[in-house]
């Protein structure tokens, strides 16, 4: 048996799978991971916001348009670009085995980040929106939440939509939006049909974020996710919207909204914790064999083994049931339910596994310097943003009891 295992899974990957992922696995330990120490000790990195920008306010140009020459050359830019926009078109199930290697470091690699809603653009839109946020000349931000509607934005959302000839007018606040300030497009939703609600009442626009009637309000709020956070409350007043920036049906932006949730903010963050998890158990089983405490390497003392084995049954459990939801996701399935397992066992198990590790690791566990505590605030957000646990268990409950 081997801890390290950096991917592997009780069943085979097809060898194109395979080669992309070992190939994203050396670009991180050659290239990536001598970068970390300086990621880590500058104050300016943050979270929320665009990568290319976040690496820029730490290394400077030079490093950042290295890497991006690496991204593009590899293709890895186009990761999760379909094939029909000129990525690489890749099965969800590689998507997932290909970032956690990614995930491994602190350091974002720069890739296309691309909000899947935006892949619901048409005629003029995929050229306005869809292809420069592909190529990473424009930035997407998504704004559901508002003060009074996180859990429930359904039933609860008060940013309402009223059309007025060819327009729509937007009135209403949103809050805890990341990377609002920095975006190039806002994708709002409002309510357009206070009857049906999150039933056909929802619509999505895309918002430039320079429209006069946007206001966001600056400094975005602080949270501990890092040295500075990106999330901002943007008031929109009077926002008048062409009809035609619209993104999907009138009435159908909820169900967009969730169709963005459910991968990216769900079934993605297995892969997301899978690396920090495989990073936090290596860091520990290394520590744990060099530290001396009364005559012996404290990887001898059982109650730090027990330690290491509770994060690998973590990582061992994770690991195929992410792999396998994003495999049934690629059949067509419709993995709402399950991408909701992955992100409640990724985060809960997640930040559980970096917790460990930190205690593994003791004063040093908490040094700023090392990736730890990082990882850890990231995970334990990852069970509040984009649903809660509770939110995320009631819709695994809805599916059990539906299928008895
Ligand atoms: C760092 C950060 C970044 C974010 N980025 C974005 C963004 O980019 N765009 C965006 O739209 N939003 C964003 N959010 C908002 C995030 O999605 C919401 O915070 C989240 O959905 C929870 O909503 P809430 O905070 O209002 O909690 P509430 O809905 O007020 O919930 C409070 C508590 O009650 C629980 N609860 C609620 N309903 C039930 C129930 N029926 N049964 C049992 N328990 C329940 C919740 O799980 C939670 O524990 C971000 C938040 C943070 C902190």
């Amino acid at each position: 048996m081997k801890a390290t295992s950096g991917g592997e899974t009780p069943y085979q990957l097809p060898s194109d799978i395979v080669e992309f992922r070992d190939l994203a696995k050396r670009i991180v330990r050659e290239k990536i991971l001598p970068l970390e120490q300086q990621y880590l000790r500058h104050p300016g990195h943050a979270y929320g916001i665009r990568e290319t920008t976040n690496l820029r306010a730490v290394f400077g140009p030079q490093i950042v348009d290295d890497l991006i020459k690496i991204s593009r050359e590899t293709g890895l830019w186009y990761l999760m670009v379909p094939g029909q926009y000129g990525g690489l078109g890749l099965s969800m199930l590689a998507q997932v085995v290909i970032l956690e290697q990614f995930m491994y470091t602190a350091v974002p690699f720069p890739f296309a980040n691309v909000p899947n809603v935006l892949y619901s653009c048409t005629g003029s839109q995929v050229d306005r929106f869809l292809k420069p946020v592909i190529e990473g000349e424009k930035f997407a931000s998504f704004a559901q939440t508002e003060p009074n509607a996180g859990s429930d934005p359904g039933g609860m959302m008060q940013t309402r939509a009223v059309k007025d000839g060819d327009h729509w007018v937007i009135n209403g606040t949103k809050m805890w939006i990341s990377g609002a300030a920095e975006s190039d497009i806002i994708m709002v939703q409002a309510v357009t049909d206070p009857e049906k609600r999150q039933r056909g009442g929802i619509t999505m626009f895309l918002v430039d974020r320079h429209n006069p009637g946007v206001h966001i309000e600056e400094p975005g709020l602080m949270t501990w996710l890092g040295p500075k956070s990106a999330q901002y409350v943007v008031r929109f007043e009077n926002c008048r919207v062409p009809e035609g920036d619209v993104v999907g049906e009138v009435g159908k932006g909820f169900t967009l909204g969730q169709l963005w949730l459910t991968i990216h903010d769900r079934l993605l963050r297995g892969p997301y914790a899978l690396g920090k998890m495989q990073r936090a158990l290596d860091m520990s089983i290394e520590w744990a064999k060099q530290r001396v405490t009364f005559g012996k390497p404290i990887a001898e003392r059982q109650a730090i083994q027990w330690k290491l084995v509770d994060m690998f049954v973590d990582i061992q459990a994770l690991r195929p049931m992410t792999y396998e939801i994003a495999a049934r996701a690629d059949t067509g399935e419709d993995v709402r339910a399950e991408a909701g397992l992955v992100k409640l066992c990724a985060s809960e198990w997640g930040a559980r596994c970096l917790d460990t590790a930190i205690q593994v690791h003791a004063a040093m566990g908490e040094s700023l310097e090392l990736p730890l505590t990082l990882f850890y605030r990231l995970l334990r957000h990852a069970q509040i943003g984009g649903g809660t646990s509770e939110i995320q268990r009631i819709l695994i409950a809805r599916k059990l009891l539906k299928s008895l």
